[in-house]
């Protein structure tokens, strides 16, 4: 043990990160997690989380509307942007805290830094450019928002990422995606009071859900004035004057303040893993969901078993919690290592993928 600086060393404090070390931290393992962002991760910072918070923040509008008919008289309602955000921020930062002091307290070392393997039994903690040498090393560096091909004017395309912090409103947004995301954010903004063209590939939104669900969702979401565009892409953003105009792959110009696209999520696979891979496969670094990179072809200690690194089409964030917990009890966290469910399918890039598109 003494070869070893710490007994597991976890890379990303997401949903999966964060729990995998805090239940190894209880067996009595020497743990530290390395973050490179906020210790949270997407589901906490930019995901799940703020999503909810404006979900809530955007139902209101019509609560205002029916409280009419039930004889209440209202000043007329006010939406302010600003203090949803920053009022949301707050919450995210408390929320950050309290998974902070969650894992110190199970006696995890959290380092804030970005870690890099330098092969398969070292690690590499950028910010100090300290060099750890863990038993056990996990992969749970999570997945980001794929931009799709490079179209002319890409740069002014944001993600889920950047519409959590945007600084006001867009009165008119382009989203394309047609996933679980993108009609959340549809319904939000346009809750909110921004005019909404939704631009989707295939023929109807949320591919893989209930058929009868989709059209009835569509048709709701036709109701709030969303302008639901399918069968058809952004080939071309370009900035104007006041705001961006998104040519279609039919030739449709769409003046807008924004475009955010929400078309899939990859996982994050630029942490050094290709050097810990086995010679005889090949991890990916674009995608890094094949075989390779669900650990069976990875040196001995290094198991990229956790989230939206592995790919699962529904690796959520609860999932990603629940898995270290569907563990074989007892004894050291070292000897469940690896342990996959069967519903660990390998996420496929792109669009329709539940993340993002
Ligand atoms: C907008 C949005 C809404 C969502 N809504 C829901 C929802 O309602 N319900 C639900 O169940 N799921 C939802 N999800 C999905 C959910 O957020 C993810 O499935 C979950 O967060 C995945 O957890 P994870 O631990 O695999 O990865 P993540 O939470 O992404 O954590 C990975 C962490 O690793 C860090 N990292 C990456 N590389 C390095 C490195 N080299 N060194 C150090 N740190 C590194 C990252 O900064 C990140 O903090 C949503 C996602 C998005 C984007």
């Amino acid at each position: 043990m003494a070869d070893h600086d710490v007994d597991l060393l976890v890379v990303g404090a997401g949903s999966g990160g964060v729990r995998a070390a805090r239940i190894a931290a209880e067996y009595g393992a020497r743990v530290m997690v390395a973050e490179e962002y906020r210790v949270g991760g997407t589901c906490v910072i930019r995901g799940c989380v703020p999503k909810k918070l404006l979900v809530y923040a955007s139902r209101f509008a019509d609560d205002f509307e029916d409280a009419a008919g039930y004889g209440w008289t209202l000043n007329e309602p006010r939406f302010d942007w600003p203090t949803l955000i920053a009022n949301k921020d707050r919450e995210i930062a408390r929320l950050e805290l309290a998974y902070t002091t969650t894992l110190e307290r199970a006696g995890v070392k959290v380092v804030k830094s970005r870690a890099v393997l330098e092969d398969a039994h070292t690690v590499r903690l950028v910010a100090s450019g300290t060099a750890i040498r863990p038993r056990y090393i996990l992969i749970a560096t999570g997945a980001a928002p794929w931009m799709g091909p490079a179209i002319p004017g890409i740069e002014h395309a944001i993600s889920s990422n950047e519409a959590f912090q945007l600084e006001e409103l867009p009165a008119r947004i382009l989203i394309q995606g047609g996933g679980y995301i993108a009609v959340e954010f549809a319904c939000i903004l346009a809750g909110l009071g921004s005019h909404v063209t939704l631009v989707y590939r295939g023929e109807n939104i949320l591919r893989g859900f209930d058929d009868d669900v989709r059209s009835h969702l569509r048709s709701e979401m036709e109701k709030q004035d969303i302008e639901v565009m399918t069968g058809r892409t952004v080939s071309a953003i370009e900035k104007t004057a006041t705001g961006f105009c998104a040519t279609l792959s039919d030739g449709h110009e769409v003046t807008v303040d924004r475009v955010m696209f929400a078309i899939g999520r990859l996982p994050n696979v630029a942490c050094g893993i290709h050097r810990a891979r086995d010679r005889r496969h090949r991890v990916d670094r674009e995608g890094g969901a094949g075989p390779a990179a669900q650990g069976r072809h990875l040196q001995g200690i290094v198991s990229p078993a956790e989230g939206d690194f592995v790919g699962s089409r529904h690796a959520r964030a609860d999932e990603a919690r629940r898995r270290w917990h569907d563990r074989p009890r007892g004894g050291s966290p070292h000897r469940g290592r690896g342990r996959r469910r069967d519903d660990s399918a390998p996420r496929h890039r792109g669009e329709d993928e539940g993340d993002e598109g």
